[in-house]
């Protein structure tokens, strides 16, 4: 995944109709953990309604405290798919921390007709999960969602990926999702987004970010706008391909990160200012 100075071939690829490559933009909003299948409809109705066709919806959450929600799993996957189908959208990034996963996702596909697609997310405490890596890597159905490991270099984070390349898939797409410091506050990790376009120079990978888990909070700056909406401007100007982000119906209801996630209500703005930034180009 490694590129030559002035190397612009192979930046990307598609899948299931949508571009994924180093010159555009896509926007995966949704519900960092599913819940309710109401709320996964709500979300995915209210994308459809603003014409996205990607979002996010975890099935599976690698939680730091073991008696955390850990995520419905596969018996949440119908919920996600059939929605999905209903609404027209084509691509769900999807965290799997576990090869079994896989297996889960692709089966309740195949039951639907595949109504849609799946992106293969690996979570930041996975990065360095060498065998997971190998097993998303081997499989070449799905591309694959990478996050930044939040405590490692980012060469090693960029040798992750390229374990996932080494054993067939290099459908990668790299996210920066913020790095972990002793302060935690206010944002809960360094925001990284200057490093977009240096991935970009290092890499033909298109390149993520993760506004919601970098910030960790909705918090508004005094102009009044959410100091994560502020860091998304930041990366999309600087080059950023994708922009995975924290929507919720009832952020107050979630069962994961509810205070980071934007409501519906501020989903139009928030893409008018993503396509603002990016007009920047
Ligand atoms: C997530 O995107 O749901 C998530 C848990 O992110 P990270 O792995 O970056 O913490």
């Amino acid at each position: 995944l490694g590129r030559h100075r002035d190397d612009r071939r192979h930046t990307g690829f598609t899948y299931n109709g949508v571009p994924f490559d180093q010159d555009n933009l896509n926007v995966f909003a949704g519900l960092c953990a599913v819940d309710t299948e109401r709320h996964v409809d709500a979300m995915m109705a209210a994308l459809a309604a603003h014409g996205q066709h990607c979002t996010r919806m975890g099935a599976y959450k690698p939680r730091t405290n073991p008696y955390s929600f850990q995520g419905y799993g596969a018996r949440s996957l119908p919920w996600v798919f059939e929605a999905a189908g209903r609404h027209d959208i084509r691509v769900v990034a999807m965290e799997v921390t576990h090869e079994s996963h896989i297996e889960e996702i692709d089966t309740c596909l195949e039951r639907l007709g595949r109504p849609t697609g799946v992106m293969l997310q690996v979570g930041t405490r996975n990065t360095q999960n060498f065998e997971l890596l190998k097993a998303i890597g081997r499989q070449r159905e799905y591309p694959v969602l990478l996050k930044r490991g939040f405590g490692i270099t980012l060469n090693e984070s960029l040798n992750a990926a390229e374990y996932l390349a080494s054993e067939g898939n290099a459908n990668v797409i790299f996210c920066l999702r913020g790095m972990k410091t002793e302060l935690g506050h206010p944002h809960r990790n360094m925001v990284d987004f200057a490093h977009v376009p240096t991935v970009k120079r290092l890499t033909r990978m298109p390149v993520c970010i993760d506004p919601s888990h970098s910030v960790g909070n909705r918090d508004a700056a005094p102009d009044g706008i959410p100091e994560l909406v502020h860091a998304t401007a930041q990366g999309v100007v600087a080059g950023a391909n994708m922009v995975l982000v924290d929507f919720h119906p009832h952020p107050e209801k979630a069962l994961v990160d509810g205070p980071q996630a934007l409501t519906l209500s501020e989903l139009p703005r928030f893409l008018e200012d993503v396509r603002l930034c990016h007009d920047t180009w």
